[in-house]
C-alpha cells in the first residue's frame, strides 16, 4: 500500500484478484482512485495491487468472502481506514457452478452461487453505501451478465443475476437524491478463468470454445477484461452522474 494523495477518491471492487475483477480495479486506478482490491485470500490480490503500485497508483488488498457478512464489514472498515470513504464500488465477484438441470441441483450449489453474486453484492452495499451517503456522491457497479436473460444449464447463475438487476434499480431508487447512481454491467463471453473452466466442463479446448463463441458475437470476437473494465470506468465517472438504474450489456452486440 502507498499513501492515499488528499481527497483522492477510493474505490472497492470485489473478486478483483483476477479476472474481470482486476481489470477493473487496475482501471479505476489508473483513472486516479485508491483502490481496496477485495478477494477470497489476500495473497492472491497481490498481483493486481503490485500492477497498481507499480505504476504510481494506490491499493490496498484485503481479504473477505462476500458471502460473509462479517467479513465484510471488517473488510469495508479497514479499506476505510487504509484508504479513506469508499465512494465507488463494484460488486463484481461472482461464481458459476455447473450446468444441471433444476431437477438435479443442489440446495448447496444454489446457495453458493446466489450466495456470491445476490447476498454478497447486498453485504457490501449495506456497508458501503453509508459512505456515499455521507459524501453526497457515489457509484455502485454490479457485475450482472447476460446470463440473467436466462441460461440454458444455470438456473441458480441466472436467479442471481436477474435479481442483481432489480437490486440496482432500487438502488438507483433509494439513493439517487443523495447523489449516488447504480448500474448493471451485463457482459457477454469474456476470456478468463470462468470462461476456460465452462470450456473444461464441455470438453473443449480454450481456443475452439473461443471460436465457437466468436462465431455468435456480432463484432466477430469475444470480450477481454478490459472491454468490461473500459465500461465500470465509465460508470464510475464524474460526467456519468445522469445515469443510473440501467443495464449496460457489453456483449459485442445487441442482447434480448
Ligand atoms: P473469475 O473466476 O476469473 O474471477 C472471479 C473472482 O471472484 C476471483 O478472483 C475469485 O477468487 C473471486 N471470488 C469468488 N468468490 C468470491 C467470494 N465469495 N468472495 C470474494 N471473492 C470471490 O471470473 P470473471 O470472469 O472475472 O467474473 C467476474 C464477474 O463477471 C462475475 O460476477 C461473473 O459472474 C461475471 N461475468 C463473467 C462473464 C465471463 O464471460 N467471464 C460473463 C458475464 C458475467
Amino acid at each position: 500500500m502507498t499513501h492515499t494523495a488528499h481527497a483522492q477518491r477510493v474505490a472497492i471492487v470485489t473478486g478483483a484478484a483476477r479476472g474481470i475483477g482486476a481489470a477493473v480495479a487496475k482501471r479505476l486506478a489508473r483513472d486516479g482512485l485508491a483502490v481496496g482490491v477485495v478477494d477470497l485470500n489476500e495473497a492472491e490480490c497481490a498481483g493486481t495491487v503490485k500492477a497498481i503500485t507499480s505504476n504510481g497508483g494506490t491499493a490496498a488488498a484485503v481479504a473477505a468472502d462476500v458471502a460473509d457478512e462479517t467479513a465484510v464489514t471488517a473488510a469495508v472498515a479497514q479499506i476505510a481506514s487504509e484508504l479513506g470513504s469508499p465512494t465507488v464500488l463494484v460488486n463484481n465477484a461472482g461464481i458459476g457452478g455447473p450446468d444441471v438441470g433444476v431437477a438435479e441441483m443442489t440446495t448447496q450449489q444454489w446457495d453458493a452461487v446466489t450466495g456470491v453474486s445476490l447476498r454478497g453484492a447486498f453485504f457490501l452495499t449495506r456497508a458501503v453505501s453509508p459512505h456515499m451517503v455521507a459524501a453526497g456522491w457515489g457509484r455502485i457497479i454490479n457485475m450482472s451478465s447476460i446470463s440473467a436473460l436466462g441460461d440454458s444449464g444455470r438456473a441458480d447463475y441466472a436467479s442471481a443475476k436477474a435479481g442483481l438487476i432489480g437490486f440496482t434499480k432500487t438502488l438507483a431508487l433509494q439513493l439517487g437524491r443523495q447523489g449516488v447512481t447504480a448500474n448493471a454491467i451485463a457482459p457477454g463471453f469474456i476470456v478468463s478463468d470462468m470462461t476456460r473452466t465452462s470450456a473444461r466442463r464441455r470438453g473443449r479446448a480454450f481456443e475452439e470454445h473461443q471460436r465457437l463463441a466468436a462465431q455468435a458475437i456480432p463484432v466477430g470476437r469475444v470480450g477481454q477484461p478490459e472491454d468490461i473494465a473500459h465500461t465500470a470506468s465509465f460508470l464510475a465517472s464524474p460526467g456519468a452522474g445522469f445515469l443510473s438504474g440501467q443495464v449496460i450489456y457489453v456483449a459485442g452486440g445487441p442482447v434480448d
